[in-house]
C-alpha cells in the first residue's frame, strides 16, 4: 500500500477498498482470472429521474444501484441518501458488502445504492415521491432473489415500507422481503434496528478477551450518534464499560467519569442533537477522537481516521462501526502504533446478518423472538471474529487483511465452483 499519495487519493473510497483488495489477493496468490472478476463491479445503474417537489417545480435527482457480486446469493446492501454521494462511493460501499457477508458467511453478493439528496431540507412528501420514482427507477434490477436493499445513511424503516410498497404495486402482491429493514408490522424483524450496535459490542467484547483486557470501566469513544453509535454507547453503557466521549459532526461531549447513555438519548430526543448535554463537557470532535481510551469506535462516515489524525489516536483498539472509516494510509500508522484493528466488514456486519434474518423470516412468513435473533447474532459475530482472528494470526497479517483474505478466498471459491457462464 502506497504511503505517499495525495489527500483526494487517500480518502477516495474505491481506492482504499481496492488498496486493501489488492494487498490482501496478492497474500492469498489469487488466480489472477478471478482476480479479474472481482476487482470491478459487476453492475452499476446510473438513473436520473425527475420529481415533484411541494412548491410545484420539478427536480431532477441521480441514482446509483451498484451491484459487486451476485455469486454467493443475492445482492444484498443498502440505499444512502447524501447531497456527496459519489459512484465510486457506492462501488466501494458494494464491494465492501461482498465481503462483509462473506465474512459473517450469510448467502448474500454485494450491493449498494445511493441518491444524491439533501434529505434534511426534504419533506415527508418529497422523499416518499423520491424513493417510490427511484425504486421505480431500478425495479428490475431489484427483487427477493436479485438484489435486497436495506436502510443506510439517511434511510430508514418508513424509507424501507415505501419501496416495499412501490415494488408490491408493481408486482401485484405483497412481497415484504424485497428489502430489509422494515417496520415489525410489515415483515420487519425483531432486533433488527439495533443490531449493527449490538455486533459491535459483541467486537468490543470478544476483542478485551482476546487482548486480556477487563470490561468493566473500559474507556469507550464513539465518533458518531446516529442508529450504529447510539445502540452500540447504549449497549455498552449497559454492560458496564465507561462511555467518556461522544463526536458528533457538530461537535463533541467529553467526561472522564463516563456519560449515562441513557440520559443523553432522552436529552437528544427532546433537543434534536447531543449539544448542550449539561453532564459532560464540550469539546470539539476532532480533539474528542484523539484523546485517550481503550477502545475508539467510529461510528458515522468514511475517512475519519486519515494520514491527518492516525498518528494522534490514543485508543488501544478500534472498532469500526461505519464502512470504511480509515483510510489505507492510516491503516499502516495504527499498525505502526500497534493499534488493535476491527475492521468494518467484520465489525459492523450485525447489521447485515440480521438483515438476513430478516429475509428468511419473511420467507418462511414465521417471525422469531428477539431473543432468538440476538443468540443466533452473537453466535455468527463471535464465530466469525475466532475466524479473522485465526486467520490473522496464521497468515501473519493484520485484521483488516485477514478479514479481506478470508472473504475473497470465500468468494473465489464460489465462482470456482459455479464456473463462468459462457
Ligand atoms: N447498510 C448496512 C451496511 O452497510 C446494512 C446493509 C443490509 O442490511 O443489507 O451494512
Amino acid at each position: 500500500m502506497a504511503t505517499t499519495i495525495s489527500l483526494e487519493h487517500e480518502i477516495n473510497p474505491w481506492e482504499a477498498q481496492s488498496a486493501r483488495f489488492d494487498f490482501a489477493a496478492r497474500k492469498l496468490n489469487l488466480d489472477p482470472n478471478i482476480w479479474k472478476v472481482l476487482n470491478s463491479p459487476s453492475r452499476e445503474i446510473i438513473v436520473h429521474f425527475p420529481v415533484v417537489m411541494d412548491d410545484g417545480r420539478i427536480e431532477l435527482f441521480t441514482g446509483y444501484r451498484v451491484q459487486h457480486s451476485i455469486a454467493r446469493g443475492p445482492g444484498k446492501g443498502g440505499i444512502r441518501y447524501a447531497p456527496d454521494v459519489t459512484l465510486d462511493e457506492v462501488r466501494a460501499l458494494a464491494s465492501w458488502m461482498t465481503w462483509k457477508c462473506a465474512v459473517v458467511n450469510i448467502p448474500f453478493g454485494g450491493a449498494k445504492g445511493g441518491v444524491i439528496c439533501n434529505p434534511k431540507q426534504m419533506s415527508q412528501g418529497e422523499l416518499e415521491r423520491m424513493t417510490r420514482r427511484y425504486t421505480s427507477e431500478i425495479i428490475e434490477f431489484i427483487g427477493p432473489e436479485k438484489d435486497v436493499p436495506a436502510p443506510d445513511m439517511n434511510t430508514n424503516e418508513q424509507t424501507m415500507a415505501w419501496i416495499m410498497d412501490t415494488y408490491s404495486m408493481h408486482m401485484g402482491h405483497t412481497v415484504t422481503s424485497v428489502v430489509t429493514g422494515k417496520p415489525l408490522n410489515i415483515g420487519g424483524s425483531r432486533g433488527r434496528k439495533e443490531a449493527t450496535g449490538r455486533g459491535i459490542k459483541v467486537i468490543c467484547d470478544q476483542s478485551l478477551n482476546y487482548l486480556h483486557m477487563p470490561q468493566q470501566g473500559c474507556r469507550v469513544i464513539v465518533q458518531g450518534f446516529g442508529n450504529v453509535g447510539s445502540n452500540a454507547a447504549r449497549l455498552l453503557h449497559d454492560a458496564g464499560y465507561k462511555v467518556i466521549g461522544i463526536a458528533e459532526y457538530d461537535g463533541g461531549l467529553f467526561n472522564p467519569a463516563g456519560i449515562d447513555i441513557h440520559q443523553l438519548l432522552e436529552f437528544k430526543d427532546r433537543n434534536g442533537s447531543i449539544l448542550g448535554f449539561p453532564n459532560a463537557e464540550a469539546v470539539p470532535s476532532d480533539e474528542v477522537m484523539v484523546s485517550e481510551c481503550d477502545i475508539l469506535i467510529p461510528a458515522a462516515t468514511e475517512n475519519v481516521i486519515t494520514s491527518r489524525n492516525a498518528d494522534r489516536i490514543q485508543a488501544r483498539i478500534i472498532v469500526e462501526g461505519a464502512n470504511g472509516p480509515t483510510t489505507a494510509v492510516a491503516d499502516e500508522i495504527l499498525a505502526e502504533k500497534r493499534i488493535f484493528v476491527m475492521p468494518d466488514i467484520l465489525a459492523n456486519s450485525g447489521g447485515v446478518t440480521a438483515s438476513y434474518f430478516e429475509w428468511v423470516q419473511d420467507r418462511m412468513g414465521y417471525f422469531w423472538r428477539e431473543a432468538d435473533v440476538i443468540e443466533r447474532l452473537e453466535n455468527i459475530m463471535k464465530d466469525s471474529f475466532d475466524d479473522v482472528v485465526r486467520y490473522a494470526e496464521a497468515h501473519g497479517v493484520n485484521n483488516r487483511i485477514a478479514a479481506y483474505m478470508l472473504a475473497i478466498d470465500r468468494v473465489a471459491f464460489t465462482i470456482k465452483q459455479r464456473g463462468i457462464y459462457a
